[in-house]
């Protein structure tokens, strides 16, 4: 009797059950709760919504518990405001873009525009345009013989990190940068619609996207151990990853126009033109040499509470497997969108799952733990934190993570991005999810992956696309510093009809409750659909007998990013450079072999020994953490993950072998080349030891 409880086989009829219990009208009740006052990290809006989500989830019946840190946050100051201004010779103010996004209701706590982390200084200066900031931009530049070096910048948002936006421009000798969002990638003129927030979802001319330019993750004052009251605190000017160097600070458009219209030398080339009705000159300066630019960012660090808030359902036959499901709390302003959204679809797995556990319908497998992330938009820190404190436990333990942070960045179709082992698990609940689009239902379309598999169509296998995980969300540090599985999802905009790179109002104080019910999800369909979909993940990963990973996907994973390798100008170099180049086919052979031969025995075990149903799927719980390497990254030590990372000169976007990319970039112009070139010789053996101890870590165990 008591060896039948222990393998008991998921009742697959829980999944229906869910599904069936989410319910719109409670989401969109919650979304209103969550996004009527202002809730920026470390101040009483979040502090309320800590109270709120904690009394949520103690009504579902979940155990709550909290763990609070002392982080670095970063404010504007309430005397003196930023400012981006043109100056004449007389230093009497020609412009000033004091006024944007002033139109919008100022409630307390509304935070005016601003870059978390941009040093206070004052600088003055000529004004170059740079496009988007990218290492391509400054390399153009370059070999057009424009530097930056003593300039203040003037950069598109919306193809890279922001945060490297100021990091490019310091390493290139500029010492301001000033952002805007272009209305070619913001705005939905060139799709034929003037209308802007609050009666379209595009960017109005005075809206600003606020954000942090730190580049690094976690507390900034005590890396690698967690921001409580024992943690060491380095001081400011020390602190590795470094803070920003150079003051920055974001504009409209509107107010952007006023800085173009007015500047001086060559016509940028026609693909760095953009929306506004001007030419888009370089620089430096303005045609009236008299004008010059001045910045002035008066930005305060300060420390302050960040909390997150955890929700528990204890599993009934493996409480010691955790299956995390999360999203960040914090938002610059209201957050409807970025990241309410999210958070309403995440509570609301948690209240139909808490209840069916309540009424004793259903209790999990193993524990499900609702994670509500603090201070996300300051760098991930609540999610990093709890990461460095618990990494011992979670690497042991954790099953895998769950994220969700923007819910809707559009409603046509849904976007994912995970690691390899997800892939299956994605794939199987998106088939069962009823299509939220009644149109795409007439068209035949059935589910959401119907409709995600029509708009992504192209890809190889005819399977719909998962993007891989750089950062930019809180799975970031759980898969890279405690090799956590992750998943992140959200619906998003058609990108074969939308060229944008992030949804139009990201970051303003236009991001309303009356936003998203308006223009996004009148019945909060989507968002119904959302929470279906991610709690039939978490119910297969929590409940199935077997951990329901895909480990062919993981070798599959593996060659793919190898091709990739192969085919980038880094794979050539490789070859030509390393005479064990050849290797890496064979360990990932080896892996893949490994591989096929554990799901022969995973097939034939015995589902009534508990002990052996255990250590299989402990094997399969640590695969993940198999390709962390203790060292780190050669030159980012505190990523652990040997295949998976976000770029360093772009934190939005993936890399894969991560250490090989950074050691390879420019090498060929970098000082110390040689010595480069035998890390990277280090390094390329570390990858071939880690995949070949990976795969042992399936083998038989006798
Ligand atoms: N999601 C936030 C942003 O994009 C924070 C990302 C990060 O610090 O990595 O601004
Ligand atoms: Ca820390
Ligand atoms: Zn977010
Ligand atoms: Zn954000």
């Amino acid at each position: 009797e008591l060896l039948r409880s222990l393998g008991r086989e998921a009742d697959e009829d829980i999944s229906s059950k869910i599904m069936d219990a989410i319910d719109p009208q409670n989401i969109e009740d919650t979304l209103r709760i969550l996004s009527k006052k202002p809730h920026i990290a470390g101040r009483q809006g979040d502090f309320d919504l800590v109270k709120f989500i904690q009394t949520r989830f103690r009504d579902h019946g979940l155990e709550v518990s909290t763990t609070p840190y002392d982080a670095l946050l970063s404010y504007p100051n309430d005397q003196v405001a930023n400012s981006v201004r043109i100056l004449d010779a007389d230093g009497e103010i020609v412009y000033d873009s004091v006024r944007d996004e002033s139109d919008v209701s100022h409630l307390e706590d509304v935070v005016p525009p601003f870059n978390a982390y941009a040093p206070a200084r004052k600088v003055e200066g000529q004004l170059v345009y740079v496009n988007y900031g990218r290492v391509e931009d400054y390399d153009w530049l370059r070999s057009s013989g424009i530097n930056v070096t003593g300039h203040i910048v003037l950069s598109k948002l919306g193809q890279i990190f922001r945060g490297d936006i100021v990091d490019h421009a310091a390493d290139n000798g500029a010492v301001g940068v000033v952002t805007f969002p272009d209305p070619a990638d913001y705005a939905g003129v060139r799709y034929g619609d003037n209308r802007f927030a609050p009666e379209a979802w595009w960017m109005p001319p005075d809206g600003v996207q606020r954000g942090t330019v730190f580049t690094g993750f976690s507390d900034p004052l005590t890396p690698g151990y967690p921001a409580n009251s024992l943690a060491y605190r380095y001081p400011e000017d020390k602190v590795d990853p470094h803070l920003p160097k150079i003051p920055c600070q974001p504009i409209s458009y509107g107010a952007a126009y006023e800085l173009l219209r007015r500047m001086a030398g060559r016509i940028a080339p026609p693909s760095w033109q953009g929306g506004l009705n001007v030419k888009y000159k370089l620089g430096p300066g303005f045609t009236d040499s008299g004008l010059k630019l001045e910045l002035n960012v008066t930005n305060k660090n300060k420390r302050a509470k960040v909390e997150n808030v955890f929700g528990i359902i204890r599993g009934e036959i493996e409480p010691d497997r955790y299956v995390l499901v999360g999203n960040h709390r914090d938002a610059w302003i209201y957050g409807a969108l970025d990241p309410s959204s999210g958070t309403v679809v995440m509570m609301e797995i948690a209240r139909v799952m808490g209840k069916m556990v309540k009424e004793g319908t259903w209790r999990p497998r193993r524990s499900i733990m609702f994670c509500s992330w603090g201070a996300e938009e300051y760098g991930l820190i609540g999610s990093a934190e709890w990461v460095e404190q618990y990494v011992a436990v979670l690497r042991e333990r954790a099953v895998g993570y769950l994220n969700i942070d923007i819910a809707l960045r559009g409603n046509d179709t849904l976007r994912v991005g995970a690691a390899p082992l997800m892939h299956s698990l994605v794939y199987e609940a998106s088939r069962k999810v009823r299509n939220p689009n009644p149109a795409e239902i007439q068209a035949g379309r059935a589910t959401v992956y119907d409709t995600w598999q029509h708009v992504t169509a192209g890809s190889s296998d005819g399977k719909p696309r998962i993007a891989g995980l750089g950062s930019g969300s809180d799975y970031a540090p759980l898969l890279q510093k405690a090799g956590i599985t992750a998943v992140e999802v959200s619906y998003i905009y058609d990108y074969r009809k939308y060229r944008m790179s992030s949804y139009p109002l990201y970051h303003t104080e236009y991001e309303t409750f009356d936003i998203v019910k308006n223009q996004y999800d009148r019945d909060f369909q989507f968002h119904a659909a959302l929470s279906r979909f991610m709690g039939e993940m978490a119910r297969n990963l929590a409940d199935s007998l077997i951990l329901p990973f895909n480990l062919d996907g993981y070798s599959e994973g593996l060659k793919l990013i190898k091709r990739k390798l192969d085919a980038s100008d880094y794979g050539v170099k490789l070859k030509a450079m390393l005479d064990n180049y050849g290797k890496l086919d064979d360990v990932i052979s080896g892996f893949e072999a490994d591989i096929i031969d554990f799901q022969k025995r995973l097939e034939k075990i015995d589902k009534n020994n508990p002990y052996a149903v255990r250590r299989m799927n402990d094997q399969i719980l640590l695969l993940e953490k198999a390709f962390l390497i203790s060292e780190g990254l050669p030159t980012r030590p505190s990523k652990k993950h040997i295949l998976f990372a976000e770029n360093s000169n772009d934190a939005y976007a993936e890399s894969t072998f991560p250490g090989l990319v950074d050691l390879l970039f420019k090498i060929d112009s970098a000082p110390g080349s040689a010595e480069r070139w035998e890390r990277v010789k280090r390094h390329f053996s570390a990858i071939l030891h880690t995949i070949q101890t990976a795969g042992a870590t399936l083998r038989d165990v006798t």
